[in-house]
């Protein structure tokens, strides 16, 4: 039925997916677990031996598990994806599948903040050292690399300055000193990066974000090929953060309307972005899928599609100025996270958390998440909240 010619927007739609099985409903009901039973001594001796294919305890995953981590197999191109409790929990398992004490790791100056934190806190307990690159360095990257560097990670584009990496160049000059790459995908969903053809090992995505897509769970993912998969599964079994099977059932359900979802937000957000290039309110737009974009040959090169994800630059401005704008919102409302249905606004500062890079740039900055409003509405919404910040 499924062949390797069939798209993925109608692969969401089939993945996971086997009706009779359990009675012909459509989606398969949560498998709710802890204990899972064993009918035969000789069936208990062989899951103990880790022989049998199917679920033999909650905490290593059930059958929703294995229906949502199937269907990320599928649009990764991976061998295998294990499931987590959080974004986090998954990254903190890719780092620790192959980083110890001793060990050196290379992580971007713009990473996703609390990454910042693990490696700050709880890594350098472990006498595992990081290093931050500047995250323009493609090639570059070889010089930085120590004798005792196991690990470079990537996130492209960025958290909330949106640069491009040159993810081939960097898994070339990683590969050839014997690194693993391992790659925060989150912007890029399943449907627009195809990691294993960049170079990637590890591809690590949020699925809180676009994948659950409707902001009312927490899960990370983890997908590799057949190499990298014993070293990570161990530490998934180890560490003990599984998803439940209602938040597993949530997130397939999720990812049968992703390309739908993806590609409305993303033409907003396009449309949003060149009108508020045009705006005088606005100093520059960071988001790679525009034409001007320093990141946009990159994101040509390695991305076939763009998150409804992006920052701007306004004018300098006080924060009674701000909270003037932010508080009085309609649709862009604050809060942590994006992907979600619903259009999303946070303020951040740049230069107070590099620590490799200047971040030079005067103005205040603001990321935006561009949710399934219509564009007239979210259009208002900002210039009406545009005219509040400069009436202060
Ligand atoms: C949200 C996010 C994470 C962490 O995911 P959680 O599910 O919140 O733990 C990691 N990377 C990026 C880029 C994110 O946006």
């Amino acid at each position: 039925m499924r062949s390797k010619d069939t798209h993925p927007q109608t692969l969401l739609t089939t993945l996971g997916h086997a009706p009779p099985e359990y009675g012909g409903v459509v989606n398969m009901p949560p498998h709710r677990a802890s204990t899972i039973l064993f009918s035969t001594l000789a069936e208990f001796d062989r899951a103990e031996r880790g022989e049998i294919k199917r679920a033999t305890y909650g905490r290593y995953g059930t059958a929703s598990y294995d229906a949502l981590a199937s269907a990320l197999t599928a649009l990764e191109g991976a061998d295998h994806t294990l499931l987590f409790s959080s974004g986090v929990a998954a990254i903190t398992t890719g780092l620790l599948a192959f980083l110890g004490n001793g060990d050196h790791a290379l992580i971007p100056d713009n990473v996703y903040g609390p990454v910042r934190r693990l490696a700050a806190h709880e890594l350098k307990r472990m006498g595992i050292e990081i290093s931050y690159y500047d995250p323009s360095v493609g090639a570059g990257i070889e010089a930085l690399i120590r004798p005792n560097t196991r690990l470079v990670y990537v996130e492209s584009p960025g958290s909330l300055t949106m640069e491009m990496q040159d993810i081939p160049a960097i898994a070339q000059a990683a590969h050839a000193k014997g690194c693993v790459l391992f790659a925060d995908n989150t912007w890029a969903t399943p449907l627009y990066c195809k990691p294993f053809e960049l170079g990637i090992d590890v591809s690590m995505h949020s699925a809180t974000k676009y994948i659950a897509g409707h902001s009312d769970i927490i899960m990370g993912t983890l997908s590799c090929k057949r190499e990298h998969f014993s070293a990570l599964s161990r530490v998934f079994r180890n560490f003990g953060a599984t998803p439940s099977a209602d938040d597993c059932y949530l997130a397939l359900r999720g990812l049968r309307t992703l390309s739908s979802r993806l590609s409305a937000q993303s033409q907003t957000a396009l449309e949003l972005a060149k009108w508020l290039q045009k705006t005088p309110y606005v100093n520059r737009v960071l988001y790679p899928a525009l034409s001007g974009d320093p990141g946009h040959a990159l994101w040509q090169k390695t991305l076939t599609g763009a998150a409804s994800l992006f920052s701007i630059i306004i004018k300098p401005c006080s924060r009674e100025a701000l909270a003037s704008m932010l508080n009085g919102m309609n649709y862009f409302k604050m809060g942590f996270s994006w992907g979600g249905f619903e259009s999303l606004i946070i303020p951040f500062a740049p230069a107070s958390v590099r620590t490799t890079t200047e971040w030079a740039e005067e103005g205040q900055c603001l990321r935006l998440h561009v949710g399934l409003e219509h564009i007239n509405d979210l259009k208002r919404d900002l210039e009406e909240g545009f005219i509040r910040l400069s009436q202060e």
